[in-house]
């Protein structure tokens, strides 16, 4: 049995989610799917030039991952994290690299979804903020226009996109004294390199069921399942009040 992660009272944690922790609610990952998710590759459907050849094939295959997703339910990993938020308040950073709403189905109040969201879209064309949008669009005459004219797309960061909030992460990076990944693969940047702000000054693990691509950069590696791992990791127990 994994020991815990011992948290003392001035810690302040930096988790980075991606994939593998939502494995366990049935969402396929990136790489468990070969790349390939229900026959489309992510590079056809999953950036800027896609979306202007052809936007109709970016939302049915967006429209899929909604009804696939709408149905999924948090499991013991993102739980494990609500509740680790619930004792250190502002003192846990969770930023996740997943577009599901998971971690707010648990219970998680501040997730910092760097990638975007599955369950909002914005306009291509003007500032007009993103807004919570759960409708499939599955041919070219149901996508909506904005006002301004622009065509209305799905609130993602796509290949060759900005992500998302990275001054917020990147100064809570440097404030962390622990880092914790979970369940990504470590190879999409920037969230690839986080640990390696982290490295050498805070402790740093990796929890999954195999070894990331950035593996050295860790202090301690847990093999296993989010779902089975992360609850016996954040006991009570290791938490200094
Ligand atoms: P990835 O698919 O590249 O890697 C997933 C990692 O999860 C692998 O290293 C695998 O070993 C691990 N894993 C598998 N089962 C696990 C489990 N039960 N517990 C813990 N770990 C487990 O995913 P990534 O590194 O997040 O990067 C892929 C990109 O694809 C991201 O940008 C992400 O936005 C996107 N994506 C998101 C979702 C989602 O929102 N749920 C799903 C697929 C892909
Ligand atoms: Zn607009």
């Amino acid at each position: 049995m994994a020991s815990g992660i011992p948290i003392g009272a001035e810690d302040r944690v930096f988790v980075l989610t991606g994939a593998g922790v939502s494995a366990e609610s049935g969402i396929p990952t990136f790489r468990g799917a070969g790349g390939v998710w229900q026959g489309y590759r992510f590079e056809d459907v999953a950036s800027p030039h896609a979306w202007r050849r052809d936007p109709a094939l970016v939302w049915r295959f967006y429209s899929m991952r909604r009804r696939a997703a709408a149905d999924k339910r948090p499991n013991p990993a993102h739980l494990a994290l609500a509740d680790l938020e619930k004792r250190l308040g502002e003192r846990l950073f969770l930023c996740t690299q997943n577009v599901d709403e998971l971690h707010e189905l648990a219970g998680s109040l501040r997730a910092v979804h760097m990638h975007g969201q599955l369950f909002m879209s914005r306009c291509d064309s003007c500032e007009r903020p993103p807004f919570e949008d759960r409708r499939s669009y599955d041919s070219l005459d149901e996508i909506p226009q904005c006002e301004c004219g622009g065509r209305i797309r799905p609130h993602i960061c796509w290949f060759g996109e900005m992500p998302f909030e990275l001054e917020p992460i990147f100064a809570a990076l440097e404030k962390a004294t622990l880092f914790l990944a979970v369940g990504t693969s470590g190879v999409v940047e920037p969230a690839a390199s986080f640990v390696a702000h982290a490295t050498g000054r805070v402790r740093t693990c990796y929890v999954g069921p195999e070894k990331p691509a950035n593996a050295a950069m860790f202090d301690e590696i847990f093999l296993g399942k989010a779902g089975e791992l992360l609850p016996r990791l954040f006991s009570t127990a290791s938490i200094a009040r």
